[in-house]
């Protein structure tokens, strides 16, 4: 289905980058990973499912590696014709005592982030008429938890820069949706896991049962790979008139 066609997706060395980075390389998409830590493994990862695969190490709270990034891109595969803003980062604690710092690299990572992106990828998929923008936001972009300002304000927003984007192309063939995890087991979540754990000295089963029975109905953890399924469809052409929607895979955490 994406066979010709370029995704770049952010934050894509682990967790749910990786898990859509490689559904869309399942559709034949080639692939442009980003992201810290090892990249050889994913990249390894992603080959293996026969696409080509490039890598750019920009950080994305720093809007010069993200220009530097979508050129890259654009140079070694033409130009990108699905954009995953996915990148994340998490801090947790009561406002009064948030770190003004952590807010301003959080606001920036999850949120700013995309907004670069998205305007660098634009022209070229305005050019093309087709394009699809895929907005990795949260059940925090439709609903709050405490301790979690930063990210939530990060999230909502997110979800508003996809509406907008979604009603700036409406009448071309990019689209541009938001996707609303609830729970998903990545390195982000564990550090969660692992601190309740810590907290009240229960173990890590323990922890994780409490984590889904506080938010999540199902009692169960989405996976990257469910997540990646629902990309590869707003990318389908049944797809094609879904715009500006936050989609929520969370077990029925925002239902309630
Ligand atoms: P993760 O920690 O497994 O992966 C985060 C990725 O972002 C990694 O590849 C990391 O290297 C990269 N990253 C972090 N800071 C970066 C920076 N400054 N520049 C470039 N890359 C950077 O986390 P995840 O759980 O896979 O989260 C991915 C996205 O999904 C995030 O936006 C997160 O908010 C969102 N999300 C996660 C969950 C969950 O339960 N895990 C739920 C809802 C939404």
């Amino acid at each position: 289905m994406l066979k010709g066609k370029t995704a770049l997706v952010t934050g894509s060395t682990s967790g749910i980058g990786l898990g859509i980075a490689k559904a869309l390389a399942r559709q034949g998409a080639n692939i442009v990973l980003n992201g810290f830590g090892d990249a050889e493994g994913p990249k390894a990862e992603v080959a293996a499912l026969g696409v080509k695969v490039g890598y750019h190490g920009a950080d994305m709270s720093k809007a010069a590696d993200i220009e530097a990034m979508m050129k890259y891109a654009a140079e070694t595969f033409g130009k990108v014709d699905v954009l995953v803003n996915n990148a994340g980062i998490q801090h947790v604690a009561p406002v009064e005592d948030f770190p003004p710092e952590r807010w301003d690299a959080i606001i920036a990572i999850n949120l700013t982030s995309a907004f670069h992106t998205t305007r660098l990828a634009l022209p070229a998929m305005k050019k093309a008429n087709w394009g699809r923008i895929i907005n990795i936001a949260s059940v925090h972009g439709l609903v709050a938890s405490a301790q979690k300002s930063a990210y939530v304000a990060a999230k909502h927003g997110i979800v508003g820069l996809t509406k907008v984007t979604a009603l700036e192309t409406a009448t071309t063939g990019i689209t541009c949706n938001a996707i609303c995890p609830g729970w998903v087991l990545t390195p982000l979540v564990q550090k969660q896991v692992d601190a309740r754990a810590a907290q009240s000295g229960v173990s890590n089963e323990e922890a994780k049962k409490q984590l889904l029975a506080e938010k999540e109905p199902s009692l169960q953890f989405t996976t990257p790979e469910e997540l990646g399924e629902l990309a590869v469809f707003f990318c389908s052409d049944a797809g094609k008139n879904v715009r500006g929607v936050a989609w929520n895979m969370d077990g029925g955490w925002a239902a309630q």
